[in-house]
C-alpha cells in the first residue's frame, strides 16, 4: 500500500511538471516546431508551404500555416525555412550481413546506416531468431533504427549451400503446413518463399497461411507460375515471372525465361529476344485484376545482371566502404563469375528496357509498387540503394510523386501502419525526413537528407555522419 501511495505520488508529480515517468528515468520531452518548412504530405500530390510542424510525444501534434499559426512558449523551435518534409521512407526488401555468409551479427551498426539513409522502416526478406530479436531491441529503444517487418526465414524446395541454414526447407504440403504454422508462431510478421518450391508445396503453404491469417511474399517460381501466384494473391517479389509471361507462344517459349534463379542460366537469356512488349498489357491487367502489391527489386537486378559496372566505379561507392571485408572477396568472386561470360549486350539492353515498360506499365495502370533495393545483396547497403531504386522507378517513367509514393504511402498501406505512418498528417507517428532540396524537382534530392526524425527524436546530420561514422569503421572491418 505504502508503494502504491507513492508510485500514485511520482505519477501525478510527472504529469503536473510534464515530465513522463518510466521506472528508473525521468526525462522532459519539450514539443518541437519545425518553422516555415515545406511539407509534402503523401496523401495527394501537393505541397504545402511555409508550414509550422509541431512534434510532441513521437506524434505529429499539428501542421499550420506560419502565417496563422502560434505557439506556446513551452515549444522549442527549430528554423527549417526552404527546406522540404517528407514521410520517412521504408525499404520493403532488405537483408542483414548476418545471412550473407560471414554470420556476424551487426544488425545494430546497419540499423543506423539504415536510419541515417532516410529509412524509418524496413521489412527484412528472410527470417531468423536474431531478426526477431532485433526487432524487439528497436521497439524497446534498446537498439536506435527503424522499426523492422521481419519475414519468416525463406520457404525453399532445397538447400544447398553450407553452413548456416537461413530457411524452411518444404518438399512436400504437410512439411509446408507445419512450417507456416511454426513461423507464425515464432512471430514472424510474414511468410516469405524463395526458390525451387513445388506446386502443390506452394498450395499447402497459401492455404496454411490464410487460416493462419499470415500473409506471404516473395518469388514465384517456374515450378508455380504467375497466374498461380496472382490466384494466391501473393504478394511478389522482384516481379518474378512477368518477364517469362513475354515469351510467344511458340516453340521458343521454353517455358523459363530470366525470372528467379534462371537468370543465371544461359538458355534462359537465350529466350530475351523473343520477348514480346505487346503482351505487356494483357500481363499487366492480370496483375491489376489480383489487387497484389509489387516489389520491383530494379536497381538489384540492372546493376548485378544488366549492367557491367567497371570495378573501379562500385570502389567509388560512398556505400562500398560499409561492406565487411570477409564478405567483398566473396562478392568479386561471384560477380566475376558471371561477368566472366555475360550474355550479349544487346540481350541485356533489353532485358533492362522490358523491365523497365513492365514498371511503368504497372504503375499508369494503378498496380501499388513498393520500393525495395534487396541490399546487402552483391555490392549494395542498406539506406543508400534505396535511393538507386527511387532514381530507377523515375528512369522508367514514373513521376517523381509516384516514385515517392512506393517509399512511403504504398507500402505503409501494405503492411497495414498507414493509420500511423507513411504520410504527414496530425496525429501520425512523427517519422519524418527534413530535406534541402525538393525531392519532386528531382528523385535524386531524396538524398539531401538534413535531418532525420524518429518516433519524435531528432538526430541532425552531424549526429547522422556521426553514426555512419561509428558504424562504418566496425562494418568494414
Ligand atoms: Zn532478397
Amino acid at each position: 500500500m505504502k508503494y502504491i501511495n507513492s508510485i500514485l505520488f511520482l505519477l501525478v508529480l510527472s504529469i503536473c511538471c510534464g515530465f513522463y515517468f518510466i521506472p528508473g528515468k525521468v526525462h522532459k520531452k519539450p514539443a518541437l516546431a519545425l518553422i516555415g518548412v515545406n511539407v509534402i504530405p503523401m496523401n495527394k500530390e501537393q505541397v504545402l508551404k511555409d508550414q509550422v510542424v509541431v512534434i510532441e510525444n513521437g506524434k505529429i501534434r499539428s501542421i499550420t500555416d506560419r502565417l496563422k499559426s502560434k505557439l506556446g512558449k513551452d515549444v522549442q523551435t527549430i528554423d527549417a525555412s526552404g527546406k522540404y518534409l517528407v514521410p520517412g521512407f521504408f525499404d520493403m526488401h532488405a537483408h542483414f550481413f548476418y545471412e550473407q555468409g560471414n554470420n556476424v551479427n551487426t544488425c545494430a551498426e546497419e540499423l543506423k546506416v539504415m536510419l541515417a539513409n532516410g529509412l524509418t522502416t524496413v521489412r527484412i526478406e528472410c527470417g531468423d531468431s536474431v531478426y526477431l530479436d532485433a526487432r524487439k531491441k528497436v521497439e524497446e529503444n534498446v537498439w536506435t533504427g527503424p522499426k523492422l517487418f521481419v519475414a519468416s526465414p525463406q520457404f525453399v524446395g532445397k538447400w544447398a549451400w553450407p553452413g548456416k541454414v537461413f530457411a524452411e526447407i518444404c518438399t512436400t504440403p504437410k512439411e509446408a503446413e507445419v512450417a507456416v504454422r511454426k513461423c507464425k508462431k515464432q512471430g514472424y510478421d510474414e511468410i516469405k518463399i524463395t526458390f525451387m518450391v513445388k506446386r502443390d508445396v506452394y498450395d499447402a503453404i497459401i492455404k496454411t497461411a490464410k487460416e493462419e491469417n499470415i500473409k506471404v511474399t516473395g518469388h514465384v517460381g517456374p515450378l508455380v507460375k504467375l497466374p498461380a501466384a496472382l490466384q494466391a494473391k501473393q504478394q511478389i517479389e522482384h516481379m518474378d515471372e512477368f518477364i517469362d509471361m513475354l515469351l510467344p507462344d511458340t516453340s521458343y517459349n521454353h517455358g523459363e525465361c530470366v525470372s528467379d534463379m534462371n537468370i543465371w542460366r544461359k538458355n534462359a537469356w537465350a529466350t530475351v529476344p523473343f520477348l514480346d512488349e505487346n503482351k505487356i498489357p494483357a500481363l499487366v491487367k492480370s496483375v491489376k485484376e489480383a489487387g497484389i502489391c509489387v516489389t520491383p527489386t530494379n536497381y538489384f537486378f540492372f546493376s548485378s545482371f544488366a549492367d557491367s559496372i567497371p570495378k573501379e566505379e562500385y570502389m567509388k561507392r560512398t556505400d562500398y566502404g560499409y561492406i565487411p571485408s570477409v564478405i567483398i572477396k566473396d562478392r568479386w568472386e561471384i560477380r566475376e563469375h558471371y561477368w566472366k561470360n555475360p550474355p550479349l549486350a544487346d540481350k541485356r539492353k533489353k532485358y533492362i528496357d522490358i523491365r523497365k515498360k513492365i514498371t511503368y506499365a504497372l504503375w499508369k495502370a494503378g498496380v501499388p509498387l513498393m520500393a525495395g533495393s534487396d541490399s546487402p545483396e552483391w555490392f549494395l547497403v542498406q539506406g543508400f540503394s534505396i535511393h538507386d531504386e527511387l532514381e530507377v522507378f523515375t528512369k522508367a517513367g514514373v513521376s517523381n510523386y509516384g516514385a515517392l509514393e512506393t517509399v512511403t504511402k504504398n507500402p505503409a498501406t501494405y503492411a497495414g501502419v498507414i493509420k500511423n505512418k507513411g504520410t504527414i498528417e496530425a496525429g501520425k507517428d512523427a517519422d519524418l525526413i527534413l530535406l534541402d532540396k525538393n525531392p519532386l524537382e528531382n528523385i535524386s534530392n531524396t538524398r539531401s537528407i538534413n535531418t532525420m526524425i524518429l518516433g519524435g527524436e531528432l538526430y541532425d546530420r552531424k549526429s547522422l555522419d556521426k553514426m555512419l561514422g561509428d558504424a562504418k569503421k566496425v562494418l568494414s572491418k
